[in-house]
């Protein structure tokens, strides 16, 4: 029985807040707070349980500190923006809080993805015996989570790891990202960086691609290689993994409007001057596209997530792929959105309860796959995240 506020009211926010409330015997008392608490109230209004709202800016410390001090929740689930990571963790360390995030922290000014800001928080987090789980969303966090799986019972060592992900599904709308805009259009035009026989590679972003033909009637689609924040702990926890590649899937019709809007510079993240004032071309860009939560009700079709490893077993070489797949429309009937903020919310509903139940426990900062996989992959199966696995010859 335990009290957690979820800081953030968007896409994965709303599915957060109802998977919660599916699982009262966990999650007892929750608590739904944002910048826009109006926002949160809608978000509560669609779920039958009684979900408390707060307006709270969480850049700000003090009133953070202020709010959990009151508050007084087992763990705070910060599915706001990865810009606020660090103020969150601050002001969890402050109040003595357990803190738990689906996406590494990166400074607004510049595209950069490290864990070696939240890293840093290590010992704070030690000395207060407190937890801090990051990355428990789908990539990061279930693809973390399968990897370790497939260590723990398919191999000795994992020597080479493609992580592949596709949204084989459609919004019918001519150019919409399927989460925040601004966090996703930052993640796809950096460069790409790929772990190689033990080295990191950088390559133009999307000048990679390839083929892959997914399964259960999903079939052949294109994926381009891309840096995701994963690579960088999987690299450093998986013992003898020496190549580890992500993939994602992007329609021509996706590329192309991506390459006029930065050939014209708006995903531009510097300032530019406007009649007097500042804007970031990217953040305007972001304030006239379809808002992710709206595309709930319009998309269709099925997403693909999964990790293929490679390796050896008693001496032999073997190929283990695990994967979920995920009906958009079935997560719209289920939680009003569409499959990729569901991806991400169950996820992290998952780690929350993993952390409350005390399945999974430690004092520090810790990466997903560091802790026991089994349970994890049990509540997958259980609350809506299903997963196959195949071997593939090799
Ligand atoms: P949205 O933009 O839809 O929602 C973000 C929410 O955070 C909004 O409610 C916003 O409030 C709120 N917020 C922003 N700044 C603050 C602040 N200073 N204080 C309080 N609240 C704030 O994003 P998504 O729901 O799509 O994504 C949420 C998180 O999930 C992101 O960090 C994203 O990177 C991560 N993610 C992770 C994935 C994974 O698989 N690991 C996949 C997809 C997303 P307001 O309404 O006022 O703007």
């Amino acid at each position: 029985m335990a009290k957690v506020i979820i800081i953030g009211a968007g896409g994965v926010g709303g599915v957060v807040a109802h998977k919660c409330a599916q699982v009262p015997e966990v999650f007892e008392e929750i608590v739904l707070a944002s910048r826009t608490e109006s926002k949160c109230k809608a978000i509560a209004a669609e779920i039958g349980r009684d979900v408390r709202t707060a307006q709270i800016d969480a850049d700000d410390v003090p009133a953070l500190t202020a709010f959990l001090e009151k508050e007084k929740p087992d763990l705070v689930i910060n599915v706001a923006l990865p810009y606020q990571d660090l103020s969150i963790m601050d002001a969890c360390l402050a109040a003595g809080v357990n803190y738990l995030d689906t996406a590494n922290y990166e400074p607004p000014e510049t595209a950069k993805f490290e864990y070696s800001w939240q890293w840093a928080y290590q010992e704070r987090f030690k000395e207060k015996g407190l937890m801090a789980l990051l990355g428990s969303g789908f990539d990061p966090g279930v693809t973390n989570v399968f990897t370790a799986w497939m260590a723990k019972h398919d191999f000795e060592e994992i020597h080479e790891l493609d992580i592949i992900d596709a949204n084989a599904g459609n919004h019918g709308m001519p150019f919409a990202t399927n989460f925040n805009p601004e966090i996703n259009i930052r993640e796809v035009t950096a460069p790409c960086r790929h772990f190689e026989n033990g080295e990191w590679v950088e390559t133009p972003a999307l000048s990679t691609k390839n083929s892959f033909d997914f399964p259960e009637g999903i079939g052949p689609m294109n994926i381009y290689r891309m840096y995701h924040e994963e690579l960088e702990s999987l690299t450093k926890n998986i013992q003898g993994l020496k190549s580890a590649r992500f993939w994602m899937t992007f329609s021509d019709n996706y590329l192309k409007h991506l390459e006029v809007l930065q050939n014209v510079g708006m995903t531009r993240i510097d300032p530019v001057e406007y009649q007097g004032q500042q804007i970031i071309p990217l953040q305007f860009l972001k304030a006239v596209l379809p808002d992710p939560a709206s595309l709930g009700p319009l998309t269709k079709g099925r997403t693909c997530i999964g990790c293929i490893a490679d390796g050896v077993r008693d001496g032999e070489r073997k190929k283990v792929y695990v994967y979920n797949i995920c009906n958009h429309e079935d997560c719209y009937k289920e939680v009003k959105s569409q499959a990729i903020s569901y991806t991400t919310g169950v996820p992290a509903m998952i780690g929350a309860k993993m952390m409350l139940t005390g399945k999974w426990s430690g004092e520090g900062v810790f990466n997903m796959e560091q802790m026991d996989p089994d349970p994890f992959m049990e509540d997958l199966n259980q609350y809506g995240l299903p997963w196959t696995r195949v071997e593939i010859p090799v």
